[in-house]
């Protein structure tokens, strides 16, 4: 394996320096376990549902009886197809599956089905945003982090702990659920990064649907290999965090770890290449095993098995059927509705977020301003409650009539808040929310102009503020006003009458 690490270090050459931890580099490489969605299982018909009965769903070949023979999915190689075509990588003409040899409890076979020389999906690369800071200060990096492969694999078993005493439980249902493992180059810089593009292969294989992304179930689960090094140093040896299946844990983990190497290097002690696991009570990592080598599992093509061939025109039919990407339909966001980069991007950050989004702008014409209240006031509430777009309770065609509202001066901005918070709490129409509430926006100039003598009286001290050339005393004036109009007046016109009053 020196020889891939060699490689490695000829790739790294060039790539910028991340940011330094008392001194050191940190560099980062995922493999990633994403859960392909088929119905069935990758080499047998037994179905991949999660949750039933233990051993319910574990048919003859996963059990790896006597005589049977594993048989291809082919949905699970068309999701392969997709990922590759997604991420610009080479779908391999022919690849070829193999058996990796090891003994576990939950895996009767004695060994599991993977690839390993010839993968089916190689190189590619993932492009996203890092941001850091907030506000005012929010930076954000574009980042590109190279893929070296994603190979097919079948998963194990499970071991059942908790219920048991003295003794183990094993549960093979998840035996023979098929794994796209996706394993990138070392090309991370922080844990924020790792996180950064751990976020953006999850968007990408929901948003092509070829994995359900349920972190919790473990449809999506990744392992962090982390090093550290003085700049300029060659790599350092690497330890590899397995199974982290919250984003929250991923950063703490490689945080930890990165504390903990640099510690062992600054006392004088040698980094052990070792398989650890992180847990989130202590919140420190802890080493389960020294890292065996490929060599260790004696690899060798899978007799039972023919190469998986894929021919141009299967690749041409699953181009085809696949949705709009992500990047693409930011692009065409971008053009078609004027929208800034930030805000394109903002809004497809799922697939259902750039649904929501489409339909809002072309039900009321105004894709800015449906674009300013997604990425706002829609998504603050949905923060706040912790509810994905999906189940917002104000559906986009709701939000769209809202906005014509706003468009065609029947209501303020800020009247258009109550109305959403009205909307959000169980109404249903739009206009009947703003005729029971009263919040039509104060068009009528003789309404506005009492009230606005009526503020101009009774704030003496800001008029001659104002008049003194403070020019934000104005600000108080604006504010009194659209207060007493109960947010029905129109600011603009607000700001006019009052200077136009003040001037006279
Ligand atoms: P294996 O398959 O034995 O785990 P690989 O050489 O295929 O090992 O690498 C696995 C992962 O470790 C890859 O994502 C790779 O980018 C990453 N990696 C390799 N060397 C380092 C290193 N020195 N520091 C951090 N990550 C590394
Ligand atoms: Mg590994």
């Amino acid at each position: 394996m020196s020889e891939t690490v060699n490689t490695f270090e000829a790739q790294q050459q060039g790539r910028p320096t991340g940011p330094l931890v008392h001194g050191y580099e940190v560099i980062i490489g995922f493999e990633t376990h994403a859960q392909l969605s088929t119905l069935s299982k990758i080499f047998s018909r037994a179905s991949t549902a999660f949750g039933a009965e233990p051993n319910t769903q574990a048919c003859a070949v996963d059990l790896a009886l006597p005589g049977t023979l594993p048989v291809m999915n082919k949905g699970a190689v068309e999701r392969a197809i997709q990922f590759g075509l997604a991420i610009g990588s080479h779908i391999a003409p022919r690849s070829i599956f193999a058996r990796k040899n090891y003994f576990y409890p939950d895996l009767p076979k004695g060994y599991q089905i993977s690839q390993f020389e010839i993968p089916v999906v190689q190189g590619g690369a993932l492009e996203f945003f890092l941001e850091t800071g907030k506000g005012a200060d929010l930076v954000r990096e574009k980042k590109t982090v190279r893929l070296v492969r994603a190979h097919l694999e079948e998963d194990a078993g499970k071991s059942l702990h908790e219920d048991f005493i003295g003794q183990s439980g094993i549960d093979l249902n998840r035996a023979g659920t098929p794994l796209l493992e996706i394993v990138t180059e070392p090309d991370m810089r922080s844990s924020a990064e790792a996180v950064a593009y751990a976020k953006e292969l999850h968007k990408i294989v929901t948003w092509i649907g070829i994995c359900d992304g349920n972190m919790q179930e473990g449809s999506f689960r990744c392992d962090a290999n982390v090093s550290v090094r003085k700049p300029g140093q060659p790599l350092g040896t690497r330890r590899e965090i397995k199974n982290l299946n919250s984003f929250k844990f991923m950063q703490q983990a490689i945080d930890y770890e990165v504390r903990w190497q640099i510690e062992q290097i600054e006392d004088g002690l040698e980094i052990q290449q070792a398989t650890v696991l992180f847990n989130p009570d202590t919140g420190e990592t802890r080493a389960m095993r020294t890292k065996e080598d490929a060599a260790d599992y004696r690899y060798f093509p899978d007799p039972d098995l023919p190469p998986l061939c894929i021919s141009e025109h299967w690749i041409e039919t699953v181009r085809g059927q696949m949705a709009e990407l992500p990047r693409n339909m930011a692009a065409r966001f971008q053009a078609d509705y004027g929208l800034s980069e930030y805000d394109a991007t903002q809004l497809t950050q799922s697939l259902a977020l750039a649904t929501y989004f489409e339909a809002a702008a072309k039900a009321s014409g105004q894709a800015k301003l449906a674009s300013n209240w997604i990425t706002g006031e829609l998504a603050r509430r949905l923060n706040s409650e912790d509810l994905s777009v999906e189940q917002s309770p104000v559906a986009a065609e709701t939000l769209a009539k809202l906005i014509s509202r706003i468009a065609d001066s029947t209501v303020s901005n800020s009247a258009a808040k109550q109305v959403f918070d009205a909307l959000w709490d169980g109404g249903t129409d739009v206009d009947a929310v703003i005729e029971a509430k009263g919040l039509k926006q104060l068009n009528d100039t003789g309404a506005l102009e009492a009230i606005v003598v009526q503020v101009i009286e009774a704030n003496a001290k800001n008029v001659a503020e104002f008049k003194a050339g403070n020019e934000k005393a104005l600000n108080g004036l604006v504010g009194q006003i659209m207060k007493a109009s109960k947010g029905k007046a129109n600011p603009q016109q607000v700001n006019d009458l009052l200077r136009s009053k003040l001037a006279g």
